[in-house]
């Protein structure tokens, strides 16, 4: 049964299990502790394909009894972030889950003004106008930062 969370339909409950199993595996291969609270950080982001700020991620925590301090939810996000599982949206100063974990790609964010809802879709440091210009002006892309603020087709459906 598609699910209407994220912008195209998919079966959303295979959805968090195959990621938390993707960087259960991810962990194992680099020798990485997947502890309980960053299992349980990431099962949060997966949840609604949504941005969510490290507080909200944090009453989730406190609800469950793995941590209420805000220290813990940084610690748990910055290991996300650095081992791939997880991106920070920077104009949000949100996070989301990556939905490509332990995959060499530089992500580019749609992101929903209404509903916060995020997709994830992969972009190329070289190709594209930005490439060819940078090519034109002898400059090295490191790092891109796309994120598109708009309506997804939901919010855009309902009139918001
Ligand atoms: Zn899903
Ligand atoms: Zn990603
Ligand atoms: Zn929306």
């Amino acid at each position: 049964m598609p699910s209407a969370i994220g912008f195209d339909p998919h079966d959303h409950s295979h959805c968090i299990e195959d990621a938390l199993q993707a960087a259960q595996d991810c962990c194992t291969a680099q020798k990485l502790q997947f502890t309980p609270v960053r299992r349980r950080v990431l099962e949060i982001l997966l949840a609604e394909h949504r941005a969510l700020g490290a507080y909200d991620i944090l009453d989730l925590l406190a609800a469950d009894g793995l941590g209420s301090q805000p220290p813990v939810v940084y610690r748990a996000l910055d290991f996300l972030v650095r081992n791939g599982l997880a991106h920070r949206i920077e104009r949000m100063n949100a996070y989301t889950a990556c939905v490509h974990p332990g995959q060499e790609h530089v992500p580019a964010f749609l992101i929903c003004r209404a509903c916060k809802a995020v997709a994830e879709i992969e972009t190329e440091l070289e190709r594209g106008r930005l490439g060819e210009a940078a090519r034109t002006a002898g400059f090295a892309i490191e790092r891109v930062v796309v994120e598109a603020e708009g309506l997804c087709p939901a919010c855009a459906g309902s009139g918001k």
